[in-house]
């Protein structure tokens, strides 16, 4: 890759946008003459109150999030919003459904099962190795569940929602770690978007919920303070010292999406770099194999296994990183490789990758 850069695959953290860096390089130590880097500032100073202020200005906008939904920042990441989730929008005595697609809507079930009377398991796709998603009339929901827990794009398994599911009314709140601003969302349809941020926007360790004010306020007896969202959102996400840095990396990233054409944009291009490593996938006799539902393929985690075997696979991936793939081996879980295409992916990267690929199985066949 162009500036002795890589082209880095990983499922996350991940790539960052090249302009972005530079920027945060060219303010790292005197940001902007304040005589300080955002590194060393007071989140209460002034200077790093407008960088948080901004930062979250420019994701309403690019989103389009109404005023009734409350985004907050928070520490933890998509782990423990599963946790806290749970705690904001159910007692003790609820119940909850989860539609479990693949190894994070497993997790985002196991800890509701911790918290909830009943995490019931509404829909799986298990039977067929979480390489597709249950059609939502087949799913079923209880009798006054509190909520209806998607994730909206399996990391490791690589399917993805192509459109909100219709839960007839029911609160929906979905994990959007890796699919996080890869196009447009519709905020209204939700009660709840969180991940975290280290896939598609900035670095490691910030979480991005997005909740409808209605939900919060009403956290259980036993909630931590800091999973309470209303106290959050009453302390503009500093209730006590937040991700200082990753949140004004963040919002750099938010004004670069804007000033790119925003989430539609986005959609398009990242159509466009899924197709190209679709179809070489496809167009390969089966050589490479990806095994996902098309109708649900993820534009953003692309799993591929060889047909040759797991030998052949070891000398893939190990030539892939000589030449400057990075990370492309697939989750420990599951093997093969795995190829993440989030936002900051140029198009040139998935082009190199795709002719490395072609050369590879011309090489080996
Ligand atoms: N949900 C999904 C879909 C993920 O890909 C990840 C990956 O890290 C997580 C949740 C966990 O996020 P975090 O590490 O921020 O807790």
């Amino acid at each position: 890759a162009p500036g002795g850069r890589l082209y880095n695959f990983s499922a996350g953290p991940a790539t960052l946008p090249i302009d972005v860096l530079e920027e945060v390089q060219r303010d790292l130590v005197d940001y902007k003459g304040s005589g300080m880097s955002v590194l060393e500032m007071s989140h209460r100073g002034k200077d790093y109150m407008a960088i948080a202020a901004k930062a979250e200005a420019d994701l309403r906008t690019l989103v389009g999030i109404p005023d009734n939904y409350k985004v907050l920042f928070l520490q933890g990441g998509a782990s423990t919003m599963m946790a806290s989730n749970c705690h904001n929008l159910a007692g003790a005595t609820d119940s909850a459904d989860f539609v479990v697609t693949g190894a994070w809507s497993v997790k985002a079930q196991k800890e509701g099962a911790k918290m909830l009377a009943n995490a019931n398991i509404c829909a799986t796709s298990k039977d067929q190795k979480f390489t597709t998603i249950p059609d939502v009339s087949t799913w079923n929901l209880t009798e006054g569940s509190k909520f209806v827990h998607i994730c909206s794009n399996e990391t490791i398994g690589g399917v993805e929602f192509k459109e909100v599911p219709d839960v007839g009314g029911r609160t929906l709140v979905a994990d959007m770690s890796s699919n996080y601003l890869s196009k447009p969302i519709d905020v209204s349809k939700y009660g709840v978007i969180y991940g975290g941020v280290q896939k598609n926007i900035g670095p490691a360790g910030l979480g991005i919920c997005i909740v409808r004010d209605d939900l919060i306020g009403n956290v259980r007896p036993d909630t931590p303070s800091m999973f309470d969202y209303k106290l959050m959102a009453d302390n503009d996400s500093m209730y006590n010292t937040p991700s200082c840095f990753t949140w004004y990396v963040s919002g750099l990233v938010f004004a670069k999406l804007i000033k790119d054409g925003g989430l539609e944009a986005m959609e398009q291009r990242n159509i466009e770099k899924a197709n190209v490593l679709y179809n070489a996938i496809d167009s390969s006799g089966g050589y490479y194999v990806n095994p996902v539902d098309k109708k649900y393929r993820s534009l953003m985690n692309v799993p591929f296994t060889l047909a040759g075997g797991e030998e052949l696979e070891k000398k893939f991936l190990a030539e892939a990183k000589e030449e400057g793939f990075e990370a492309l081996k697939g989750h420990r879980s599951v093997g093969g490789a795995r190829a993440s295409i989030y936002n900051a992916m140029p198009k040139e990267g998935v082009e190199a990758l795709v002719s490395f690929m072609k050369d590879f199985q011309a090489r080996n066949a």
